[in-house]
């Protein structure tokens, strides 16, 4: 039912309402319906019944966003799978009336479920995060990449492993501890206290655990005197740089950067060796969180070019056009099989390529389309920190 559903006692005085009320759901109203973004949304494409897509959550929102309205619209946008949209902003970057559909339509329609539904994904993640530091609920010390390199737990650089490298990517983290050392950062790092970004909180709607877990970010930030955080991920990049300021007003936070931010600013530090990946086609997929969300593209392409005799070739859909892996908006940590199913799809336009390398830079995207891959399948994925490591002048 897109039409509002109305209170059926018509004989009540008429309702009153002030603009304010009705600001978000206005906004909803500016959809022309010009079905842009069904074209372009990577989550509808062959699976209908899994997602109705951009265009429909957007006009369930304006009934939802409406306070006259008396039906259950949260519900019913969940039901048609909100849950499977990643978050990957395709549809607002065709969207002629620039309505944030992503935020808006589909994130605060999650943050309304979590208050309707107590035992959702929100919360259980909520629970995880508090009693493990880590969306996974894994009890393990998230510090064991790091034994041996020596780095101090307080000072001005502070180096933000994330939960996911932390876990399943130890050498990676080695690789960007050795990259960093070698254009002159001795990052600190917080080992066995650093806590989740938050990121995936946020996602999956649980507005109040984010606020919390970011206080405390911020807190241990300033008890240790860091002024800088570098990441390795783009899903932190994004929390850090977008969420943070929005929902910690006023907050004095430190400096946020991407890693390949860092290395590209210093790539003149980074000495590559010769002939190692002579002739190697390699291609980049753009994570969402770092392209669309914060416009960062030439950085990860002018390191990848650092790296003599190699030969980089763009897939079609790249930088803004660039299609989602599959893995954000917490869809990795909720329905793995359709995130793959999402990066199985990007996975053919890497390969359309005949590139033998796919690179990414955020540990997500990396996450998701290795899992789509079964035994070979003629393309490696790679992380831009491995893909440089692996390269590099001892
Ligand atoms: S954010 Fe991405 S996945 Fe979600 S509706 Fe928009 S285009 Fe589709
Ligand atoms: S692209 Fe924007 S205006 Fe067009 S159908 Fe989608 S939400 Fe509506």
């Amino acid at each position: 039912q897109p039409w509002l559903k109305r209170e059926d006692d018509i004989s009540k005085k008429p309702v009153k309402l002030h603009q304010t009320d009705i600001l978000m759901s206005r906004e909803m109203s500016q959809c022309i319906g010009c079905l842009a973004c069904i074209s372009i949304c990577p989550a509808i494409k062959g699976a209908w019944d899994l997602f109705n897509g951009p265009m429909l959550q957007t006009l369930t929102a304006k009934a939802a966003f409406n306070p006259m309205d008396t039906s259950n619209r949260v519900l019913q946008a969940i039901r048609s799978g909100s849950f499977n949209c990643t978050q990957c902003g395709a549809c607002w970057e065709v969207c002629p009336k620039k309505i944030q559909i992503p935020e808006k339509a589909i994130g605060h329609m999650k943050v309304l479920f979590a208050e309707q539904e107590p035992d959702g994904f929100a919360k259980e993640v909520g629970r995880k995060i508090k009693a493990h530091k880590n969306p996974f609920g894994r009890a393990e010390a998230r510090h064991q990449w790091a034994e041996g390199l020596n780095l101090p737990l307080a000072g001005r650089v502070l180096f933000h492993a994330g939960c996911l490298p932390s876990y399943e990517f130890p050498k990676t983290l080695q690789s960007a501890i050795r990259l960093l050392r070698k254009v002159g950062i001795d990052p600190v790092y917080f080992a066995d206290d650093e806590i989740c970004c938050g990121e995936p909180l946020l996602r999956l709607g649980n507005e109040k655990e984010f606020i919390k877990n970011a206080t405390d970010f911020v807190e241990l930030c300033r008890i240790r005197g860091v002024k800088e955080v570098i990441t390795p991920c783009a899903e932190g990049y994004r929390a850090f740089t977008k969420d943070y300021p929005r929902y910690l007003k006023g907050a004095d936070l430190p400096a946020f950067k991407h890693l390949s931010q860092v290395l590209a600013e210093h790539s003149t530090d980074l000495l590559m060796k010769e002939n190692v990946m002579e002739g190697l086609k390699i291609t980049y997929q753009d994570p969402c969180r770092l392209g669309r969300d914060s416009g960062i593209y030439e950085e990860p392409r002018s390191l990848i070019q650092l790296v003599p005799g190699i030969e980089f070739v763009e897939m079609k859909k790249n930088r803004e056009d660039a299609v989602c892996c599959g893995a954000g908006g917490g869809v990795k940590l909720t329905n793995s099989a359709f995130a793959q199913w999402m990066g199985t799809n990007r996975m053919h336009m890497a390969k359309e390529t005949g590139s033998s390398v796919l690179i990414t830079a955020c540990p997500w995207c990396d996450r998701n389309l290795r899992d789509t891959l079964e035994g070979g399948d003629g393309i490696e994925v790679k992380n831009i920190i491995d893909f440089l490591s692996d390269a590099l002048k001892e």
